[in-house]
């Protein structure tokens, strides 16, 4: 018997209906995992509402016990780990051992956000008057929403609720229809806590009709989305009917710049890193390599090595794999048409190239492509698979300006030992996030934040849980 997920609304979970509800497959089996349900216009207003009551006594319960709250969540969920990394791996298709990586470092955040309950802090003004005092406090938004995507859907929960919560906001949050079953579980574990009924709440639904009837809720404070540049920008445009705030994180080309003063098996090995990670399927993955001319060869040769050394099959029934499927049928055709058009185009594929020859699973075989150019769609739209364009360069300057016109710019890298031009890189490249000499990987306490398309506002450490505040200032004239 397969089973049917319930809404989380204001501490209940109210009956789903099987009619509207949606399947969600395994990607490397394509057997029926489990369905959840499409919550009807009444739940999404009824779960907004209940945020909406939820939310006063939340702001003003101390910091430290909100904290404690969060704190109690993030223990469930390392009780859990092992059942939590399963059934992400099952449903959206990563290597269980970057499953359980997801889930460490889900506990771990929820854990660091409580810490800043005693940090947050405001500011006491210098006034022009005699006798007053100004004070600027940061204070809660109100009702929050947190929309998901599926690529780091577990982990994507936290870093919506953990600062939207621990400074006093509400949340509901709508997960991506490709993988919500890790956050149908979530809400099961919160539920167990005694965090107070309307705090955090959960609904189901397909992007078009829930997460539109979300974002154009007038209740509603504060949108925070992480998905793609297109349903960013439908979200924005339904958020200035209200003119509700929206925080933005969305796609990335991220440039790997490889210079021939570089460490290049330390460079190969991090850009093949930052590409077959999840199957090619991050914001901040390397999907586009500048590589200075003289070590062109040398280092392609070894991109290629370690590429065609990766393993991919299903997570769950093979061991010591790399990769595993790619999410759905529509994100490996897309991959598959984008190294098509690639070819027409010039682009040499010197690995892959191919769907893989397998029964099941949506997998795509790891791919390398040189004599790629700056026309080229491949070194310009998001490919999300793992497939690497390679672009030879003759300087630094040429590799940067490349880098910099691209329509995205969350995160890029610059290998070198060269102290001098990782510095000007660090200067020159338009990116929220630079990476020296490693793979493309956000720390929370750094600030997640693209530039251009790739989003507005950013998430993690100080500046992203401020994104979830606004400003209240006293004027306060005394004696
Ligand atoms: P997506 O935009 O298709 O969907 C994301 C979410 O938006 C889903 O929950 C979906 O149901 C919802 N949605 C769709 N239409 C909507 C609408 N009109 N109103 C409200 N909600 C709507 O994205 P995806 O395919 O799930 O995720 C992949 C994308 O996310 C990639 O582009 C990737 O780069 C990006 N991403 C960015 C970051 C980052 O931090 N910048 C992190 C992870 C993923």
């Amino acid at each position: 018997m397969t089973t049917l997920y319930q809404n989380f609304i204001d501490g209940r979970f109210p009956p789903a209906d099987p009619d509207t509800a949606i399947d969600v497959h395994n990607p490397a089996t394509h057997e029926l995992l489990a369905r959840i349900p499409t919550a009807p216009e009444e739940e999404v207003n009824a779960a907004v509402e209940a945020a909406r009551r939820a939310q006063p006594a939340w702001e003003r319960t101390p910091a430290i016990q909100r904290a404690g709250h969060l704190r109690a969540i993030a223990a469930k969920v390392r009780q859990h780990k092992e059942r939590l990394a399963e059934i992400i791996t099952r449903e959206q298709g990563k290597i269980l051992g970057l499953a359980r990586v997801e889930v460490d470092f889900t506990a771990d955040y929820i854990d660091y956000m409580a810490e800043w309950a005693r940090r947050i802090e405001g500011e006491v003004l210098t006034s022009d008057r005699a006798g007053e005092s100004i004070f600027l406090t940061r204070r809660p938004i109100g009702v929050t929403v947190g929309i998901l995507p599926w690529n780091f859907p577990f982990f994507l929960i936290a870093r919506k609720m953990a600062p939207a919560l621990i400074t006093g906001n509400t949340i509901v949050v709508k997960p991506s229809e490709e993988t919500p079953i890790n956050a149908f579980e979530f809400a099961r574990l919160v539920a167990e806590t005694d965090l107070p009924a309307g705090v955090f709440n959960l609904v189901g639904g397909r992007g078009a009709d829930v997460g539109a009837a979300l974002c154009n809720h007038p209740e509603v404070g504060l949108i925070s989305f992480t998905g793609s540049v297109g349903t960013g920008s439908t979200i924005m445009q339904a958020a200035g009917r209200n003119l509700t705030r929206v925080n933005l994180e969305l796609g990335g080309k991220a440039p790997a710049i490889v210079l021939a003063s570089a460490n290049l098996d330390l460079a190969a090995r991090a850009v093949v890193d930052s590409r077959v990670i999840n199957t090619g399927q991050v914001c901040n993955c390397a999907e586009r390599v500048y590589v200075e001319r003289a070590v062109a060869d040398e280092f392609t040769a070894k991109v290629v090595a370690l590429m065609a050394a990766t393993r991919y099959g299903d997570p769950m029934a093979e061991a010591d794999l790399n990769m595993g499927p790619l999410v759905n049928q529509i994100g490996l055709d897309k991959v598959a048409a984008m190294v098509d058009r690639a070819r027409e185009e010039g682009g040499e594929v010197v690995l892959g190239g191919r769907k893989a020859d397998r029964p099941t699973g949506f997998h795509y075989e790891p791919t390398v492509i040189t004599h790629c150019r700056a026309d080229m769609e491949i070194m310009r739209k998001e490919i999300f698979g793992p497939v690497l364009p390679i672009q030879v360069v003759d300087s630094l300057d040429e590799a940067v300006a490349l880098a910099n016109d691209s329509e995205y710019g969350l995160t890029s890298s610059i290998f070198t030992q060269d102290l001098n031009a990782a510095m000007r890189a660090c200067r020159d490249l338009r990116f929220g996030e630079t990476y020296v000499n490693r793979e493309h990987f956000e720390a929370m306490q750094g600030f997640h934040a693209g530039r251009r398309k790739s989003g507005i506002g950013g998430a993690d450490g100080k500046h992203g849980l401020y994104e979830y505040t606004e400003t209240h200032v006293v004027y306060m004239q005394h004696g």
